[in-house]
Parts: C-alpha cells; sequence; structure tokens
C-alpha cells in the first residue's frame, strides 16, 4: 500500500491546492492521500484552516473523491495542542465528520504564562529566543514543558497519529542537550509507553530531512526501537506542503524501518485503521 496521511494544502500553511496533490499522488500510483491541515487555533495566524472554511475543505475533497475511483481520498486535521487555550479535538472529529486526526505540538505554552513558544517553521531564532525570553535560557524546564505537553494531549486528546514525535530536538541542532541525556531518555520512555498505552499511531516523519532542518527522522533511532519493542502501530509521512514533497524520503523511511524489525505499516480500510505487511 502506497500511502500518506500527513499532507498540508493552501487550506493552511501548505503552497499549492489539493487539486495538484491528488494529481501527484495519482501519478506516483498512491493507493490513499489523507490532508491534515493545521486545524484553527485560538489567535491571529497564517497557518492554520479557519473554522468557517473546514466545510468547504471537506467537500472540495469529496468531490475529488468522486473524480479519481483509483485513489481514495481522506480528510483529517493536524490538531495543535495548547493547554487551556484549544478546542478539544473531539469538537472537530464530530463537527466536521473527519476521518483521523493527527495530533502535535508546535506550540509549547510555558507554566502559568500565556506566552506561546514556537518550536516549529524555519527560523530558529525564534526557538532560541522563546528559549532565553519563556524560559530564562533553561533549555531542560523548556524541554519537559514540550514532553509535557505531549503527555497531556495523549492522555486528554482523542485522536489516531502522533505528529513529529520529537519534534523539540529540529532547532536543538545538538546545541543546547542531547537525546542520550538520561532526563531526556526518560521523557521519551514515558512517552513511548503513554502511545502504548492509548494505541496511537506513530509516524515516521521525513520532512526534518529532506528539508535540511534535521539530520534525523522523527523520532530517532532510540524510540524507534520502542516502538517496535511494543509493536506500535506506525505510518510513513512526509508532512509534504507542496506536490513535489509528497514522495520525499518515503522509500528510505521504510528501508530504515526495516532494520528496527518494524513488520506493518496503518492504512485505511472500512472507515478503520488495518495493518499492511511491510515487504
Ligand atoms: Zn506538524
Ligand atoms: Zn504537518
Amino acid at each position: 500500500m502506497k500511502v500518506n496521511f500527513h499532507t498540508h494544502s493552501t487550506y493552511c500553511d501548505g503552497k499549492e491546492p489539493i487539486e495538484k496533490f491528488v494529481a501527484k499522488a495519482v501519478e506516483l500510483g498512491y493507493n490513499q492521500l489523507g490532508f491534515s491541515s493545521h486545524a484553527p487555533v485560538p489567535f491571529e495566524n497564517d497557518f492554520g484552516i479557519k473554522e468557517n472554511e473546514i466545510p468547504t475543505y471537506v467537500k472540495e475533497i469529496e468531490t475529488l473523491k468522486a473524480q479519481n475511483p483509483f485513489l481514495q481520498l481522506f480528510y483529517g486535521l493536524e490538531c495543535d495542542f495548547i493547554p487551556d487555550m484549544t478546542k478539544p479535538f473531539s469538537y472537530y472529529q464530530s463537527q466536521f465528520g473527519l476521518d483521523y486526526i493527527i495530533g502535535g505540538v508546535h506550540l509549547v505554552r510555558p507554566e502559568n504564562s500565556d506566552h506561546i513558544w514556537f518550536i516549529d517553521g524555519s527560523k530558529r531564532e525564534i526557538y532560541d529566543d522563546g528559549l532565553r525570553d519563556f524560559f530564562g535560557g533553561d533549555v531542560k524546564k523548556a524541554v519537559v514543558r514540550f514532553w509535557e505537553q505531549t503527555f497531556e494531549m495523549i492522555e486528554t486528546q482523542q485522536f489516531d497519529i502522533i505528529a513529529h514525535f520529537d519534534k523539540i530536538k529540529m532547532h536543538n541542532q545538538k546545541r543546547y542537550f542531547t537525546e542520550k541525556e538520561e532526563w531526556y531518555v526518560r521523557l521519551v520512555d514515558h512517552c513511548v509507553d503513554l502511545i502504548r498505552q492509548k494505541q496511537l499511531i506513530v509516524e515516521i516523519n521525513t520532512r526534518g530531512i529532506y528539508k535540511g532542518r534535521c539530520p534525523d527522522y522523527y523520532p530517532s533511532d532510540y524510540a524507534l526501537s520502542l516502538i517496535s519493542k511494543f509493536g506500535i502501530p506506525m505510518v510513513v509521512s512526509t508532512d509534504c506542503h507542496k506536490s513535489e514533497e509528497l514522495p520525499l524520503m518515503r522509500d528510505e523511511a521504510i528501508e530504515h524501518l526495516k532494520q528496527f524489525g518494524i513488520k506493518y505499516l496503518m492504512y485505511r480500510k472500512n472507515n478503520q485503521w488495518e495493518e499492511s505487511p511491510l515487504v
């Protein structure tokens, strides 16, 4: 099965309209393509879909479904979780009848604060500035906050796939901490344990590599070894924002997963997730 469930478009911060991604998926012989616009967040921004545009988004994908009998299309959202700020993911699920939800943390809210630390995007300075201004430069405190927010998302929200598991490492670039430090390893352990309990799917996300922002996949090798050990289901996501990015590093990611003994990837069948053997 050739699938991708993490796809952006001009409905959010993607650079091309939905039909371009559909055409690319058809050209490359994909079986399934799922769209995952960034969900609305409760402040002015230029990356999320507007809530009043979600029905149009859904309708457009429904129309394209009818025109593409050999490519199955799905609509979801990539929902951000910010404690006490974002709407419950279940609201979007029930309001718009989504096929699935990807849950992820891009915006970290320091404890007892209304500041928001943006850890994603192309600008490393924004990460560095937030670390200094919102956490007094205490990297451990900041990184712990990212993971705590991720834990709270897993424990309180309903969703299918966890987005870019360890995005927090992206702008670190081995400058402030290493992923081998004991305190960091324990956070990863706990996160994988929660994912296992909640029976979530983990994506191996290739975007950091093909954008040249991060030398590793999300998640890093240590987490992948735990995911394999516990038999946690996975998908490969390119998190594409342009149609040409749809296949980038997908085949390499699959080879990488095989090295960890991963034997199945997930796809959609009869409105549920099913395993497809990795051959
Ligand atoms: Zn994301
Ligand atoms: Zn994304």
